[in-house]
């Protein structure tokens, strides 16, 4: 029986994630589980698998909380994160809290040894080298939720380092992937929020959206795995069925097929490297799919992509910046106080102004993390 620590149980993976824990009642059972204000999606979660330790974002959600529930241990902010991560109970801790508010409890995860699934990919563009770096000290491996990495973590299989050619990331495209820079003019947050083949949270349907999500997911990617960006590729594949590839050196590419259900990869990490019956997800039928298409990326449609690579490759802090500026200005998008096309200018803008530093530590980057969201909402003004 593995005990879980859930970071962002009311989320989009959060709730997938308990579709998997409740479906395997004799392998994995809720130990902790942490999300931030929405108590309502909460409760019923909490009566169901009843967690020994509770998180909230803040004081204020902790108060009403308590007037709906007697629980013993309920903890808060980033401390709380801390807490349902290291607890001596907890073997997995899945991180599916959204943004770089992930990283600390992630770094204290991993020094206390757990195992971790992480598809919160924020905290390893943040600060990719101090994770990694951590993880290799206390031989920890973290597990890939998000399903391009789980793809190409499956299609690794044990394979050597310097064989391979390069890593093929699949992107579908997102809501707005037929049409033009014109036409993205005047999108609305509804448009934005229509992802045509994933249902996800809010934030990162608008970086699919954006491309922005690929450009995490190639600095996830380089940082996971190992791999410089001169060998990571991204291709267009609307299908959603081939979630990443390997090439290697003698030309073989291993890809890996499948459902485009998040709980597909989510129950691979929690169950690796056993794999489980999955039943409430459908069988990919490639008779009915008939057709996979493929096309070549183009970074000047989707410069959030190329910044991400720019950024990836420069390293240091600039990936730090990258990452703030882009959850800031995909919140003011969200609010409705800036424009679609607005997120890159907001992104490129905090690029240009930061001097790049080289080898940031926690404390580095955490403010430069802040001063960047301070700047993007400072411009608004
Ligand atoms: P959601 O926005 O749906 O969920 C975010 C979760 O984090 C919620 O439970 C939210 O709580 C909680 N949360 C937010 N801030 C805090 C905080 N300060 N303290 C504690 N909990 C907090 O996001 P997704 O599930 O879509 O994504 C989560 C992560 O997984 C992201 O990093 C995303 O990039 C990654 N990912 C998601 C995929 C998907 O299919 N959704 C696919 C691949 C990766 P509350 O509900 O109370 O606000
Ligand atoms: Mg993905």
């Amino acid at each position: 029986m593995k005990q879980v620590s859930l970071l962002g149980a009311t989320g989009s993976i959060g709730i997938q994630t308990l579709e998997v824990i409740r479906l395997h009642p004799e392998q994995f059972s809720l130990y902790a589980m942490a999300f931030g204000r929405n108590i309502e999606k909460a409760l019923p979660l909490i009566r169901e698998f009843k967690p020994t330790i509770i998180v909230v974002q803040d004081e204020a959600t902790k108060v009403k909380l308590n007037k709906e529930i007697d629980h013993q241990q309920v903890f808060c902010g980033g401390e709380g994160l801390i807490e349902a991560s290291i607890a001596d109970s907890v073997d997995v801790v899945v991180n599916a809290v959204m943004g770089s508010v992930g990283l600390p409890a992630t770094l204290k995860a991993i020094q206390a040894k757990k195992i971790i699934a992480i598809a919160n990919k924020e905290t390893l563009v943040t600060a990719g080298h101090l994770v990694m770096e951590e993880a290799r000290k206390h031989q920890v491996e973290l597990l890939p939720v998000d399903s391009e990495h789980s793809a190409i973590y499956q299609s690794l299989n044990g394979e050597k380092k310097s064989d391979i050619q390069k890593l093929i990331i699949t992107a579908s495209g997102g809501s707005f992937r037929d049409k033009s820079r014109e036409e993205l003019a005047g999108v609305s947050v509804q448009d934005a929020l229509n992802h045509p083949n994933w249902s996800m949270g809010a934030k990162i349907t608008v970086d699919s959206a954006s491309m922005m999500n690929k450009g995490l997911e190639v600095i996830e990617a380089h940082w996971l795995f190992d791999v410089p960006y001169e060998q990571i590729h991204v291709i267009l594949h609307r299908e959603s069925v081939i979630h990443s590839m390997v090439e290697y050196v003698d030309r073989n590419i291993i890809a890996q097929l499948g459902t485009p259900d998040m709980k597909v990869p989510i129950q691979y990490a929690l169950t690796y490297p056993e794999r489980l019956d999955l039943p409430i997800t459908e069988h990919l039928n490639l008779e009915d799919i008939a057709t996979l298409n493929f096309e070549r990326m183009d970074m000047e449609r989707f410069p959030c992509l190329r910044m991400a690579f720019e950024a990836g490759k420069a390293g240091g802090s600039m990936p730090t910046v990258l990452n703030a500026a882009n959850e800031e200005a995909v919140q003011l998008f969200l609010e409705g106080k800036i424009s679609f096309l607005d997120i890159e200018k907001y992104i490129e803008q905090a690029l240009e102004n930061h001097d790049r530093i080289h080898n940031p530590d926690l404390s580095t980057i955490i403010s430069i993390d802040e001063e960047t969201r301070k700047s993007v909402r400072f411009h608004l003004n």
